[in-house]
């Protein structure tokens, strides 16, 4: 038993709960939304700001370890609550994935490859980094940045200007856009002594910068498998992570080239798969490695489908409760605003 407090309030912190409390332990959830949909599946909860010292010394106190479900929690918030209770994955992970630049800058160094990018601060070195990187290119706020908001695209002739005051922000990358076949993801939990285990890849479709579906197996070869496998490896053990951690990544089919896109420390949308299609969860397993507990299976249990349902797409729940081998996940939000994760739901079918 005892108490996991996770910062962050939405989906993923429900979800977590729901797991935690699987297991046999409590949480406390610290979000400042009042709407937060994990408020409803906690022990206790804070709802204040996360530069709030009073309610994060209050929080503190009150649980026996601290993990998250949102990866931006302020710098400065993070070592105050350090100084209190042990924080896992440690805040070193936080640091390198919160920002884009610091994440591929870290990539870089383990040689994983990653799309050519450049720091740009100002309009002009956005229209630079362009004619370097040769268009088109993504431009994206190096931080805060998800579902694809905080992003432009440039295309030649296109204005620098334009885009640069569309981000409004001064930490900018700009990016080369990567041709790619496919997207995948790679999870796996790595536990308190060391040991990892991985989830099979997952194949991904975005659209508009949402995920919208999932697939396992992903069709991509066993050495492309392989080398997407090695890479998650590399980043878990450089990190010294603890928990689940997930890695976004671009294929290319013919030369079977794997580069990195992004790397979230923590429990992902491509997982949820496993709530239903594999011997552990994504949520399980996380409460199981920051608690030092042994890790679980990671198998698949056959061919899985995962579809979000966004915004309005909610509103069918039940057409889909009237598919009996439909696995469906309502997250308990009121409002389904357009390009909002409000459920999902997952097929499997047993090989
Ligand atoms: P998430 O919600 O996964 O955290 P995000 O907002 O952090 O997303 P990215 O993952 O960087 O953003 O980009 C969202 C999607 O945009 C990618 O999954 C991919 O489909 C597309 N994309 C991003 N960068 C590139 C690139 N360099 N080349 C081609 N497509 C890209
Ligand atoms: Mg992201
Ligand atoms: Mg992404």
């Amino acid at each position: 038993g005892g108490t996991i407090g996770i910062l962050g309030g939405g989906q993923l912190g429900r979800m977590l709960s729901i797991a935690a409390a699987q297991l046999g332990y409590r949480t406390a959830i610290y979000c400042p939304d009042p709407l937060s949909p994990a408020f409803q599946m906690c022990d206790r909860y804070w709802q204040a700001p996360y530069e709030s010292r009073a309610a994060l010394a209050e929080f503190a106190d009150a649980v026996d370890l601290i993990s998250f479900e949102f990866e931006n929690v302020p710098a400065l918030s993070l070592d105050f609550l350090k100084a209190r209770v042990p924080i896992r994955p440690g805040i070193a992970s936080l640091a390198t994935t919160q920002d884009r630049l610091f994440e591929k800058d870290f990539l870089s160094v383990l040689d994983i490859p990653v799309a050519p990018y450049h720091d740009v601060a100002s309009a002009a070195a956005l229209h630079d980094a362009a004619q370097t990187l040769g268009y088109p290119v993504i431009a994206k706020t190096r931080r805060l940045g998800y579902d694809g908001k905080g992003q432009v695209r440039l295309e030649k002739g296109d204005n620098a200007q334009d885009a640069w005051d569309s981000l409004a922000s001064e930490l900018v990358i700009a990016e080369s856009v990567i041709p790619f076949d496919r997207e995948i993801s790679v999870l796996l939990a790595r536990g308190l002594d060391g040991n990892i285990a991985s989830w099979p890849p997952v194949e991904n479709d975005h659209s508009k910068g949402i995920l919208r579906t999932s697939r396992v197996p992903a069709t991509i070869s066993d050495s492309v498998a392989d080398q997407a496998l090695s890479y998650a490896h590399a980043i878990a053990e450089a990190l010294d992570f603890v928990g689940v951690l997930a890695v976004e990544m671009f294929v290319t089919d013919k030369t079977g080239e794997v580069l990195v896109n992004e790397v979230a420390p923590r429990v992902h949308n491509s997982g949820h798969w496993t709530l239903d299609g594999a011997v552990t969860s994504q949520f399980e397993q996380h409460i199981r490695a920051i608690c030092g507990l042994p890790l679980g299976d990671s198998r698949a249990l056959g061919r899985i489908r995962m579809e979000n349902l966004i915004g309005k797409d909610i509103t069918h729940w039940r057409d889909i409760l009237g598919d009996p081998l439909a696995h469906f996940h309502h997250y308990g939000k009121a409002v389904a605003k357009p390009g909002r994760k409000m459920g999902h739901v997952t097929w499997v079918d047993p090989d």
